[in-house]
């Protein structure tokens, strides 16, 4: 399902900029993990960043502070100015996954905007599209122990004894925000500007779109195929 040529995902001495698109629970970030280790590209999850940021209070952080506090986006000249200066440094030199950049359509067309003016561009833009019934069961089978971290799913990974901790005992809990109820609410939101991002890559020839209602892996191997073509 490539409307891409991948075949010049990194044209002839260019680097690789790679965008992940996909909704909470699509497996975007696990991908960008796998996909940075395997091409040996910066990862940059914009997430990530503005955790970092508001840690070190950098004035970066500051400036985005009040919005994550309230679960709302960052406004975009705040994050197109954090992913421009994240691009010149020497990590992201052969190139890098954007993982959760660009979210909005304005973010799309001023990331498009700022590598034109350096002769770059994006080539390839991965969506992992996951139907929505699907992310709201990945996430909301998510439960963790409250003592010791360790991470289950009710589906892929359940502990022994229903809600109880494998290695402690202590009784299972599940992050408020991925209760059902909230993982299909913060969907509505998410999703719209999304899809706007998707529609703005397949309008410039560079989407592939990928069914990423299969097991990680297979997603993954999909992706270094396509990037090698
Ligand atoms: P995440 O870890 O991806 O859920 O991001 C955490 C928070 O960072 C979001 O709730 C936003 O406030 C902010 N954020 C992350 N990515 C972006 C983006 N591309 N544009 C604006 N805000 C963002």
């Amino acid at each position: 399902m490539t409307d891409a040529g991948a075949g010049d995902a990194a044209p002839e001495g260019r680097r690789l900029l790679l965008p992940l698109i996909g909704a909470v629970g699509a497996g975007k970030g696990t991908q960008a993990e796998l996909l940075s280790r395997e091409l040996g590209l910066a990862h940059l999850a914009s997430g990530n960043l503005f955790r970092q940021a508001l840690r070190d209070g950098t004035p970066l952080g500051e400036q985005a502070r009040a919005y994550m506090e309230r679960g709302d986006l960052v406004p975009d000249d705040v994050t197109i100015a954090m992913f421009t200066e994240e691009l010149a440094k020497p990590a992201a030199a052969h190139g890098a996954v954007l993982d959760g950049f660009p979210r909005t359509a304005a973010q799309a067309e001023a990331l498009d905007a700022v590598l034109g003016r350096q002769g770059e561009r994006i080539a390839t833009a991965v969506y992992i599209d996951v139907p929505t019934h699907e992310l709201v069961e990945r996430v909301s089978g998510r439960w963790v122990c409250p003592d010791c971290g360790t991470p289950y799913h009710i589906r892929s990974g359940p502990p022994a004894e229903a809600g109880i901790c494998d290695k402690d005992g202590a009784r299972l809990t599940q992050r408020d925000d991925d209760r059902p109820d909230v993982v299909r609410a913060r969907l509505e939101k998410q999703v719209p500007p999304m899809l706007e991002v998707v529609e703005h890559y397949r309008r410039a020839g560079v989407l592939a779109h990928l069914d990423g209602d299969r097991p990680i892996d297979e997603v993954g191997q999909e992706i270094l195929e396509l990037l090698r073509r």
